[in-house]
């Protein structure tokens, strides 16, 4: 982007977007005030990346924000009275939301690569995505620039589904706390999990970004679970030996593994591989001994590397996660994403494979005596 470009972007108020939503949306609000006069443009705004070159992250308002207050107010009273309400608090911060921290240490992330790389737009664009109504925009906007936020891109869908616009932001993860949106951005082959509101979160790293996977139907199909819940534990073991060579298929979040690893190479590059603030776990329920040979394997022929590799064989996630204290766990089973988050882990559900067809799935497990 030119210097020029850039500055016009700066100068251009984000106000722009919203009040173009204001008219379509149509609802009355009575007397109406410039509801943009408080805006306060952040100082020392870096420019926005291009973004076929970025890793674009796109956020929903109710994950970024912690927005429950505000939603049983639109539930119970209505919209007008939601919005009414939104206004008399547009100078209150809202209270942080589930993403929050992980988006923090993805605007760390960026402070990293600027000082390295002043010149690349190789870094984290967060698109904020919300269908909210421009009045409610205002405090979104205040609340972004209280926690001094890096956010340039609203992406006011007004209702609509947002895949178009996900597609359109070349998203490379997508997390919305509504599971049907997030289901068709997975149907539509973008990454996304669903987060949740938790009563507890732990304090998290602030100079490095720590990102956990599950195995099987997130970074990889579902294809070995599918024989799990078909045939069993045991010829599950046999078919993973038997294909211990044969690279699984790719799953959802397979991609922003990658965008991460991308991220991290330009670190090792400048020789920091030890203080590289991106971090990337495994944290699987296979066990290393019959059935995490594939698993590496696989990783091993996308040329893609994971930092740490848990096997946890069958063991429960949470204990483990607590001591990781990753900014987001990604896991495709509820019974890990519970078990994560009753230990204070922020997790994301991935509703990808056969294990959203049983309410209560069984994960991928081994009986003692298979462990080493
Ligand atoms: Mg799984």
């Amino acid at each position: 982007m030119s210097d020029n470009k850039a500055e016009k972007q700066e100068n251009s108020p984000k106000a722009k977007s919203v009040s173009s939503e204001q008219s379509s949306t149509g609802q009355g609000l009575g007397k109406m005030k410039d509801p943009y006069a408080n805006l306060v443009p952040p100082k020392n705004k870096p420019r926005t990346p291009k973004p076929h070159c970025a890793i674009t992250i796109a956020v929903s308002s109710r994950c970024l924000f912690n927005m429950v207050k505000e939603r049983k107010i639109y539930q119970e009273e209505g919209l007008e009275r939601y919005v009414k309400y939104q206004q008399e608090h547009e100078n209150e911060p809202l209270l942080k939301g589930p993403a929050f921290q992980f988006v923090k240490a993805l605007e760390n992330v960026n402070g990293r690569l600027r000082e390295l790389y002043p010149d690349s737009d190789e870094i984290f664009d967060i698109v904020l995505m919300t269908n909210n109504h421009a009045q409610v925009g205002v405090r979104l906007i205040n609340s972004i620039n209280h926690y001094e936020l890096l956010i340039e891109r609203f992406c006011m869908t007004g209702g609509n589904s947002p895949i178009g616009y996900l597609t359109a932001y070349l998203t490379n993860l997508y997390l919305s706390a509504d599971s049907e949106k997030v289901q068709e951005a997975i149907e539509a082959g973008i990454a996304a999990a669903t987060m949740f509101q938790t009563k507890k979160n732990q304090e998290l790293s602030d100079d490095q970004l720590r990102v956990a996977f599950d195995g099987d139907a997130v970074l990889f199909s579902d294809e070995s679970e599918q024989i799990v819940k078909a045939h069993g534990l045991d010829t599950f073991f046999e078919h993973e030996q038997k294909y211990e060579n044969k690279p699984l298929a790719q799953g959802p979040l397979k991609g922003f593994l990658e965008a991460l690893g991308k991220l991290q190479r330009k670190f090792y590059a400048k020789d920091l591989r030890l203080s590289c603030p991106i971090r990337t776990y495994l944290v699987t329920a296979r066990s290393a001994a019959s059935s995490g040979a594939r698993v590496l394997k696989t990783l091993r022929s996308w040329g893609l590397e994971i930092d740490e590799a848990l096997f946890l064989a069958g063991a429960p996630k949470g204990p483990l996660l607590e001591k990781i204290r990753p900014h987001i766990f990604f896991d495709d089973q509820m019974f890990h994403i519970k078990g994560a988050q009753e230990l204070g882990t922020i997790a994301a559900h991935v509703p990808y494979g056969i294990g959203q067809k049983y309410n209560k799935s069984t994960p991928i497990a081994e009986t003692p005596t298979k462990q080493k």
